[in-house]
């Protein structure tokens, strides 16, 4: 089946919503049909190091337990140089992907970071720097005055290789006001990737829900992202974010099931199969219904992180990341085939 066959039955909000329905099994029959068509056993994961260069933050976003508040107060924000230190460690431990993103501090403008991504590609280039969301590029936009096109040229300039895909939280702008008011909107989310993908580059995107948003929102979200990519074309992966449910004001009492969670997921690999990769994110799901959800469609499992502060923040246990060893074995124990990859997907190893 071609791609455009896959998704047209589902471009209408209603029908589309009409998956849920589904029963889990169904589902994960069809978006592991589609998996399977694409990717046959392989489950990707790649060496990575999280660097979060600050938490304190501009904005106040409820869902938020990473940023230094009441609930989470102990700011910090790193020097350049305890930055760059990390990185040697990281390095020093195997990774070949730095995936740096942190608050919005007005402290560290545009300038520190071009300099920090200039200096780390001089001293180790062949590492991959996958930098700054979409919503990071948009408050640093603002506060250099200088329009989003010309932030993210600056950043290609000083060696961002690729852009992660957070901030997109839930694109309906009603959720989007009472979550995270302030922050980037949807359609300028869309617009910086749009441009991005413009300039040859590649970046993720991502989708928190759990909390507060509806299935239908979920929907509204996945169908915006497909348009995106048709227009674009440079979205490598997307990856559901699950809420995390401690150290925030969201007030969320009711969390969803797994079968609900496995259910988005699925219903991610049916609406966007013109993004190559979904990815269950070990961070945000816990390890067994990463590997799990492998039955459900997605096909990534993110990577050892190394060190991870935004999730953990809130209650996943992604702290100290994992190693490869373990990464491997889990995902070959649950019948997949562990293939490391480069951050644009490059195969490096097969085990
Ligand atoms: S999610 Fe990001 S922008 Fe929002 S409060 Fe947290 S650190 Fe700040």
């Amino acid at each position: 089946m071609s791609k455009s066959e896959i998704v047209q039955p589902f471009l209408d909000k209603k029908e589309a919503l009409k998956l849920y329905d589904l029963d889990i099994f169904t589902l994960g029959k069809m978006a592991g049909a589609i998996r399977e068509e694409y990717f046959g056993k392989k489950t990707f994961f790649n060496s990575n190091r999280h660097l979060n260069p600050t938490n304190k933050c501009a904005d106040i976003c409820k869902f938020c337990g990473f940023s230094a508040h009441r609930k989470n107060p102990n700011p910090y924000t790193l020097s350049k140089e305890e930055a760059l230190e990390q990185i040697r460690i990281a390095i020093n431990n195997g990774a070949l992907e730095i995936h740096i993103v942190g608050a919005h501090n007005p402290k560290l403008d545009l300038q520190w970071y071009l300099e920090l991504f200039r200096t780390i590609k001089e001293k180790y280039p062949l590492i991959h720097i996958k930098a700054l969301t979409a919503a990071e590029v948009n408050f640093l936009s603002k506060i250099s005055n200088k329009p989003f096109e010309e932030v993210l040229e600056l950043m290609a300039e000083n060696g961002v290789d690729s852009m992660p895909g957070g901030g997109a939280e839930i694109f309906d702008e009603k959720v989007r006001e009472y979550i995270c008011k302030g922050k980037v909107d949807s359609v300028r989310w869309l617009e910086i990737h749009g441009y991005w993908h413009s300039l040859g580059k590649k970046s993720n995107a991502t989708m928190l829900f759990g909390h507060i948003e509806s299935r239908e929102h979920r929907i509204d979200h996945l169908l915006r992202l497909y348009y995106q990519q048709e227009k674009s074309g440079g979205f490598n992966a997307f990856i559901p974010l699950v809420y995390q449910k401690e150290n925030n004001f969201l007030k969320v009492t009711n969390f969803p099931s797994g079968q609900e969670i496995l259910k988005t997921i699925a219903i991610s690999r049916i609406l966007l199969p013109n993004i190559p990769h979904i990815k269950a994110y070990w961070a945000t799901l816990g390890l067994n219904l990463a590997l799990v959800a492998q039955e459900f469609g997605a096909d990534d499992i993110d990577g050892t992180i190394q060190k991870e502060a935004i999730q953990s923040a809130s209650g996943s246990k992604s702290a100290n990341g994992l190693a490869k060893e373990e990464l491997i074995a889990q995902i070959k124990n649950a019948g997949f085939i562990p293939v490391e990859r480069d951050s644009l997907y490059n195969e490096i190893k097969i085990y």
